[in-house]
C-alpha cells in the first residue's frame, strides 16, 4: 500500500536518481574497460528498483542482476533489451518461466546446468545461462569438484550460451585480506580451464581492489547507492538517500523524568525531548533506541529512549537558537546522517538499513526518467 499523495505526518523518502547516476559513472569510470552492471536486488536496496534501474539503464547501464526470478519478470518491464540475471538461479521445476519470461539465470550446481541443457534441447535451441563458481565462501556455486567436472566434460554445456563466469567476494571491504587474492587465484585457475566467456568477480568494494580483479563486468550494488565500499576512509560516492520526519510534539521534562516505553532513558538534568513521527515500522531499528542520532537544520541530536513504532523521541536540549514547531523536519539519514553513521550506531551495515527502509514515506524521486 503506497500513502495516498496528502499531506500528513509520514516521513518522506528523497532518493536522488542524479546522485545516483552520478555513483555509476564513478564505478564504470574505475572499472576501466570492464563494464559496470547495476544491482538492484530487494526492490534497488529498498529505493526503487524500477526507478533506479530506469535511469541506469538512461546512463548507459547494459546489465543488470537481481536475486530472484520473480524480481526479473518485474524489472523486464523497465529493462526489455539486455540481459537481466538472477542469481539465486534455479530450483527444480520453475526452469520454463526463466525462458518465458527471458530472465537470464545464474546456474549454481551441476544439477542446475542438467536440468538448464535438458531443457534447452526439448526446446531445440541454446539457452544463455550465467554460472557461479565457489571460490571459497561456500554459499552458492559451482564446487571445485564439479568444476573440475564441467572443464573434463564441456559437452555438458553443448545446449547452453555462458553468458558470464561470475564468483564473490567474501572480505572485498578489507583491501588487505588474504582471502580476495585466494578467490582471484581460484578464480583464474577456473577459467583457464572451462570453455571461454566473459567473467566477473568484483562487488562495489571489489572495484576499489587492484584492477585485477575486475575482468569484464563488475556488479556493482551497495556503492551505487550510496554506501561506502570503503569503510573507514572517506566515502568517494554521492549521498543518494534522504529520511526526513516531522516533529510532532515538544517537552520540557525535569531532572529523572522518563522517556519512552520501559523509562528506558531519564533526564540528567531539564531537557527538552522532540517527538518524531517516524518508528521502527519505518525501517528505523530499534536496535536505535538511545544511540541513534538525527539532526535538524545540520544539527546533530541524539536519540533517547526506545525506538517505538511509530515514533522516536529526541532530546533538543542543546539545539540553541534554532526555535523548534510541530511540523518541523528531521533528518534520519541524508547529508548530515550517512547511512553508513545510522548503520554502525545499530550494530549493523549500511545494506540492511536501506533493505528494511519501510513502505510507509512519501516517496519523492530526484531525477527520473519516464
Ligand atoms: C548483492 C551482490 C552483489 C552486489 O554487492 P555490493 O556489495 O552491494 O556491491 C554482487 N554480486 C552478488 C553475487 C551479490 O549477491
Amino acid at each position: 500500500m503506497g500513502l495516498p499523495e496528502i499531506l500528513g505526518t509520514a516521513g518522506t523518502l528523497e532518493v536522488d536518481l542524479d546522485a545516483l547516476a552520478a555513483n555509476w559513472h564513478l564505478l564504470a569510470a574505475r572499472a576501466g574497460t570492464a563494464d559496470c552492471a547495476a544491482v538492484v536486488k530487494a526492490d534497488g536496496y529498498g529505493l526503487g528498483g524500477l526507478e533506479v534501474a530506469r535511469r541506469l539503464q538512461a546512463e548507459g547501464c547494459r546489465w543488470f542482476f537481481v536475486a530472484h526470478l520473480e524480481e526479473a519478470v518485474a524489472l523486464r518491464t523497465v529493462v526489455p533489451d539486455h540481459p537481466v540475471f538472477a542469481l539465486n538461479g534455479t530450483v527444480p521445476g520453475i526452469e520454463r518461466s526463466f525462458v518465458e519470461h527471458d530472465v537470464v539465470p545464474v546456474l549454481n550446481d551441476l544439477s542446475q546446468i542438467e536440468r538448464w541443457n535438458a531443457l534447452a534441447r526439448q526446446l531445440g535451441r541454446r539457452l544463455p545461462a550465467a554460472i557461479h563458481l565457489d571460490t571459497g565462501m561456500n554459499r552458492l556455486g559451482l564446487s571445485r569438484g564439479e568444476i573440475e567436472r564441467l572443464a573434463r566434460q564441456p559437452e555438458l554445456l553443448d545446449a547452453t550460451v555462458v553468458r558470464l563466469w561470475i564468483s564473490h567476494l567474501a572480505c572485498s571491504e578489507i583491501a588487505d585480506s588474504r582471502m580476495n587474492q585466494e578467490q582471484r587465484q581460484r578464480f583464474d585457475a577456473a577459467l583457464a580451464v572451462l570453455p571461454r566467456a566473459p567473467a566477473s568477480l568484483a562487488n562495489s568494494s571489489g572495484i576499489f581492489l587492484d584492477p585485477g580483479y575486475r575482468y569484464h563486468v563488475v556488479r556493482a550494488g551497495a556503492a551505487l547507492y550510496g554506501i561506502n565500499p570503503l569503510p573507514g576512509q572517506l566515502n568517494p560516492m554521492a549521498g543518494v538517500v534522504r529520511l526526513s520526519g516531522k516533529i510532532l510534539q515538544i517537552h520540557d521534562v525535569d531532572t529523572n523524568q522518563a522517556v519512552g516505553y520501559g523509562a528506558a532513558w531519564r533526564a540528567a538534568g531539564p531537557s527538552r525531548i522532540a517527538t518524531v513521527a517516524i518508528g521502527y515500522a519505518d525501517g528505523y531499528l530499534r536496535a536505535l533506541s538511545n544511540r541513534g542520532i538525527v539532526a535538524i537544520a545540520g544539527k546533530r541530536v541524539p536519540v533517547v529512549g526506545r525506538v517505538s513504532m511509530d515514533l522516536i523521541t529526541i532530546d533538543v536540549t542543546e539545539i540553541g537558537d534554532v526555535p523548534l514547531v510541530p511540523g518541523d523536519v528531521v533528518e534520519l539519514i541524508g547529508p548530515t546522517i550517512p547511512v553508513d553513521e545510522v548503520a554502525t550506531a545499530a550494530d549493523t551495515i549500511g545494506y540492511e538499513i536501506l533493505t528494511q527502509l519501510g513502505r510507509r514515506y512519501h516517496r519523492r524521486y530526484q531525477g527520473a526518467v519516464a
